[in-house]
């Protein structure tokens, strides 16, 4: 049993949250949504009730939608993968990824990182790896965010190259059910020692917002974010100038929602999605 999913009064007012946030709330009523993956499509090893379906008519309804997602232990591929063994019908052009927008940006800015990342994702970088590094990347590492490594990354960065981290989540929400450490308290730590500022790529960034809107070609304020972490994907999409919905399910736990005062709430996927479809 996966906790969190279970313990939540879901039947009490599946609407009550849309209803008394969104009617005030939402000017416009969106035209296409960004949906974050983990947490909100998935939990741990099962798809959050309802969700497989709510996608499926999402998609069967040509309402534009893009999953756009910071996690960095998975290529977009085994997502895929992941969501499909879950009955997600998707192709990879639907899915966003922090992963690839990192190795976009140091091949247009022509950088040679020293990668603190998981293992699963280092093959996507092995056109950009030179013997010496001018950047520093930073992804979820888990085991790699040990000593030496973030003390290479340190040097290297007091030696003049940028840091560039994929997102900024502080924590996720573990297969366990539990919170675990993210990309974010490693990055800080960096920040802190070198006095120096990194560059996000991922989610909070507005740019990674707005490129997503882009691909759906409309303008954020007609695109809905749904996710699970308030101040990375809801206050963040509302700073970028989205709407935002926060989803109870996966990382949320009660009172997350100060972090997002203005956003809407729902208590799961299909309930966010209320209202668009059918
Ligand atoms: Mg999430």
């Amino acid at each position: 049993m996966i906790k969190g999913i279970h313990d939540r009064n879901v039947d009490a007012h599946p609407y009550r949250c849309l209803t008394h946030h969104s009617n005030q709330g939402r000017k416009v009523m969106p035209k296409g949504l960004l949906i974050d993956i983990a947490g909100v499509l998935y939990e741990g090893d099962q798809a959050v009730p309802g969700a497989v379906d709510t996608l499926e008519k999402i998609r069967r309804e040509r309402i534009p939608f893009l999953l756009v997602t910071n996690t960095t232990r998975k290529t977009r591929h085994q997502l895929l993968d992941r969501l499909r063994a879950l009955d997600f019908y998707l192709d990879e052009g639907r899915i966003l990824s922090a992963v690839d927008a990192t190795a976009d940006y140091l091949r247009n800015n022509k950088l040679h990182p020293l990668l603190i990342v998981h293992p699963a994702i280092r093959g996507l970088f092995a056109d950009l790896i030179d013997p010496i590094p001018n950047a520093v990347v930073l992804g979820d590492a888990g085991d790699n965010f040990d000593y030496d490594n973030l003390n290479r990354a340190f040097r290297l960065i007091m030696d003049g190259a940028p840091l560039i981290a994929m997102g900024d989540n502080r924590y996720f929400s573990d297969t366990d059910g539990r919170l675990s450490l993210d990309i974010g308290p490693f990055k800080a730590a960096l920040e802190r020692a070198t006095g120096t500022q990194a560059t996000v790529i991922g989610k909070p960034s507005a740019t990674f917002f707005h490129s997503a809107c882009k691909r759906l070609a409309l303008p954020p304020e007609d695109v809905l974010m749904i996710g699970d972490d308030a101040q990375t994907d809801i206050a963040a999409a509302q700073a970028a100038g989205l709407q935002a919905c926060l989803v109870k399910t996966g990382k949320y736990r009660p009172g997350d929602e100060r972090h997002c005062p203005q956003a809407e709430l729902a208590e799961t996927f299909s309930d966010a999605v209320r209202g668009l479809v059918e």
